[in-house]
Order: C-alpha cells, then sequence, then structure tokens
C-alpha cells in the first residue's frame, strides 16, 4: 500500500498599497511556501486568503475595507495584516469574522495565524523544515529558501510533480531578506531548497546587482555573499556536484559553517542507479577525505533509505562499510515505504518487511556508534554553542557549528545563568552520549 499524501493547505493573498508592502506580502508568502504551503491563485481555491493593506491615506483605508469585504464575501477565511492592522477595531467592528489582525511588518504572528488558521498536515514530503518546527520559528535562527521545485526525478520522490521544475529566486532577494532577518535578531541562516547544489541553474547562472557590484545565482556565489553578512551561514540539502568542492573554502575561511547536509540515501551504485539519484559518481569517499583536508571541523550529515526495491544484502553491507570509511558525523535513516505516485512503486525485488527492519537496526547501529565516537573525541576541546533555550535554572541547551536545529544533536549547558536565547559562546565539552555534548561556558564572544 502506498502511503496517501495530504494535500497542503492553498493560501490566497490579496496584496494593496506600495512597493513596501508588496516585500513584504512576498516575504511571508516565501516563508509559507518554504513551510509547504500552497498558492492560490483565486478565493475560490484558497483555504485561507490573507489580505496585506494599506492605510497611508483615507481612500488606501477604504479601499482595503473593500478588499477584505471582498474576500470574506468570496471566501470567509480571512487574514489581515499590513499598515490597517494599526486599526483593528475598525476592521473588527465592520468585519467581526476576520480570523485574525496583525500589522505591518509583523511576519511571525500572521505567519503564526495561518499556522493555526490552516494547520499544514505533518508529511515528510511537504514540509522541507522539520515537522516540529511547524511553530513560529524563533528568532535567532531563520529558514531561507533559495529556490523551489527539483529538476531530478528520482524514483522514491513525487516532488517534482507536486512543485514542478526547479525555479530559483534571485539572489538579491535573498540577501534582502537575509539582511532583514538579520536585522530582526536572526544570528542563523539554514539555506534551505530542494537542491540547492542546482540553485540558479534555470536562469543559467544571471547575475544580477549587488551593493554596487553584482552577485552571480549560484551557489558558491551565494554562500560567499551570505556569509558577509555576520550570521551563521548553514547549508541544506547539497548534492554532491563537482562544484560543491568550492564552498569547503569558505567554510575554512568561517563565512560558512563548516556543515554540510547532503542527502546520500545510499552508497551502492546499483541502488543509486535504481533510485535515478542525481550526482551518483563513484569519487564520493576521496571527496569527503579532501574536504577534511581542507576545513578538517567539516560535519557532515546525511540520510538514507535502507529496503529500498532490489536492494540485495550486497548492496547494503556495501553501504555500512562505506559509512565506516566515510565516518559522517550525523546520519538519518529511514525505512523505504512507497509513495503515492513515485516510479519506485513498480519496481521489482521488494524488499520483504522484516529484512528492511532488520537493515534499519542495523545502520541505526553502525552509526550511532560512529557519532558516539566522534562526539567523544571533542571532550576537553572548546566549540562554539548558539543558546537556543535557557531553562532559568541555570542550565542551558544550545548547539553547536555541527548541530542544525531539530535534526541533529544538542549541547547541554551547566552554569549557563548569564546567557540569553540567540547568544553565542565558547563551551567546554566536558561529556558526551551518542548524539549530545554537555559543556560549561567559557566566554562569551
Ligand atoms: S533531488 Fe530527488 S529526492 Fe530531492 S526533491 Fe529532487 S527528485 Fe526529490
Amino acid at each position: 500500500m502506498a502511503i496517501q499524501l495530504p494535500s497542503p493547505p492553498k493560501v490566497g493573498m490579496v496584496s494593496l498599497g506600495c512597493p513596501k508592502n508588496l516585500v513584504d506580502s512576498e516575504r511571508i508568502l516565501t516563508k509559507l511556501r518554504s513551510d509547504g504551503y500552497q498558492m492560490s491563485p483565486d478565493y475560490a481555491g484558497a483555504d485561507i486568503v490573507l489580505v496585506n493593506t494599506c492605510g497611508f491615506l483615507d481612500s488606501a483605508k477604504e479601499e482595503s475595507l473593500e478588499a477584505i469585504g471582498e474576500a470574506i464575501a468570496e471566501n470567509g477565511r480571512v487574514i489581515v495584516t499590513g499598515c490597517m492592522g494599526k486599526e483593528a477595531e475598525v476592521i473588527r467592528a465592520r468585519f467581526p469574522q476576520v480570523l485574525a489582525v496583525t500589522g505591518a511588518h509583523q511576519y511571525e504572528q500572521v505567519v503564526g495565524a495561518v499556522y493555526e488558521a490552516a494547520p499544514m498536515p505533518p508529511s515528510a514530503f511537504l514540509n522541507l523544515v522539520p515537522e516540529r518546527d511547524l511553530k513560529l520559528t524563533p528568532r535567532h535562527y531563520s529558514y531561507l529558501k533559495i529556490s523551489e521545485g527539483c529538476n531530478h526525478r528520482c524514483a522514491f520522490c513525487i516532488i517534482p510533480s507536486l512543485r514542478g521544475d526547479l525555479v530559483s529566486r534571485r539572489p538579491d532577494a535573498i540577501l534582502r531578506e537575509a539582511e532583514k532577518l538579520i536585522a530582526a535578531g536572526t544570528k542563523e541562516l539554514l539555506v534551505i531548497s530542494q537542491d540547492t547544489s542546482a540553485y540558479g541553474v534555470d536562469t543559467r547562472h544571471a547575475t544580477w546587482p549587488w551593493k554596487g557590484g553584482e552577485v552571480r545565482a549560484h551557489m558558491t556565489d551565494l554562500a560567499r555573499e551570505l556569509g558577509k553578512l555576520g550570521a551563521w551561514v548553514r547549508l541544506h540539502y547539497v548534492y554532491p556536484y563537482p562544484h560543491v568542492d568550492q564552498v569547503i573554502p569558505l567554510m575554512a575561511e568561517g563565512l560558512v559553517l563548516p556543515y554540510l547536509d547532503i542527502p546520500f540515501q545510499h552508497a551502492s551504485r546499483n541502488v543509486l542507479r535504481l533510485m535515478r539519484r542525481p550526482a551518483n559518481e563513484a569519487k564520493v569517499l576521496e571527496r569527503i577525505h579532501r574536504w577534511r583536508d581542507i576545513c578538517p571541523d567539516i560535519a557532515i550529515r546525511s540520510s538514507f533509505v535502507v529496503g529500498f526495491p532490489g536492494e540485495t544484502e550486497e548492496d547494503f553491507e556495501y553501504l555500512l562499510q562505506w559509512l565506516d570509511e566515510a565516518q559522517l558525523d550525523r546520519v538519518g535513516a529511514f525505512r523505504f515505504e512507497p509513495v503515492e505516485g513515485a516510479a519506485a512503486n513498480f519496481l521489482p525485488n521488494p524488499v520483504p518487511e522484516e529484512v528492511k527492519e532488520e537493515r534499519y537496526a542495523r545502520i541505526m547501529e553502525r552509526t550511532a556508534a560512529i557519532s558516539a565516537a566522534k562526539l567523544q573525541a571533542k571532550i576537553g576541546r572548546t566549540v562554539d554553542v548558539i543558546i537556543d533555550v535557557v531553562d532559568g535554572e541555570g542550565g542551558a541547551t544550545g548547539r553547536s557549528k555541527a548541530d542544525a536545529p531539530e535534526i541533529d544533536g544538542e549541547v547541554h549547558l551547566r552554569d549557563a545563568h548569564a546567557l540569553a536565547q540567540g547568544d553565542i559562546v565558547r563551551v567546554l565539552v566536558e561529556d558526551a552520549d551518542e548524539h549530545d555534548l554537555y559543556g560549561v561556558p567559557v566566554t562569551a564572544l
């Protein structure tokens, strides 16, 4: 039985007023799209309609009120944002059925109101960011989506049929969004897309004006410019195309976090071919070794699927040996499950459930042992840690540069009274287990 996908909620948007308001609308929609929401071009198809209002002149206010009225009449489920949010009582008096009213630039509130009114059904295929993150992202870290869709056709994946081919955002728009996020308190930018390495191929890596010069729509150039903005920059969903080698020196220089999230999915050429994976090339291990020579602290995270149709015991053994050699820092493993609409569902030689379970247990055991040994080696060293939560009793939890929020490990701190969320501190590592570190702050950075 193939897994049936829930359909993501659809959001309609009416954007009124000045170009600044339009930028706000784009930003809200970008955030919602990165969370997996779909856009609706009309009222009828929308689960929720956002009206981004203008309140600059009386005539603009009247136009905004009319737009709210029209959205209510046509759809009924309406959230109001923008400049008229200052006059929430006026809006509520005239349209008591409005679901929420938020003000200009209150991105988090308006996005939060959408989450509440039209929650995203949990699904790994719809949500690029981890499911648990369908709350508001804390201000100190933000996801930055650089493109939508994907040009590949991996056999187990239906994202291209849901979202279409790759469409890259303009690099200057991404950089402006990053600047705004940083001005609003973001200390860490998490670059996401379906295929970060392919960023810009659809525009033939066009260049755009940026800060008196130019910036090219290319992963390396974008990563370099983002790195100059002063926040931590973490790259997710990077396929090991040859040009990925060019970002490793940026990591060694400290412009980009020494962290690569590469969804390898398998190591055996037979299985990778059946999966129709991109960048399926033999020399990946050699490259990983080279990356570590250039940037010894690089943390590599990956995910793997076991029990893919046609995976033999030999393929699986090869994967385990490959993992021993690759010594990846963080690994997520999944048992193959057919998803409605995926080409893999029609492949011969399905792997029996009990074999999938057994392989899953083996890969988890092997990778947990690698992770534990790597973390043990950090005891006695100092690492930089960004603080996520302060518990009020002197403890705090944060993450090192090797840990992305929600998916990787944590660093648990004692004697952290003086710290606040978003602080970046140097920490002496005192202990470790399979996934987490334990330590004490040494000095604030
Ligand atoms: S690279 Fe493959 S798995 Fe990733 S989104 Fe594209 S088709 Fe899906």
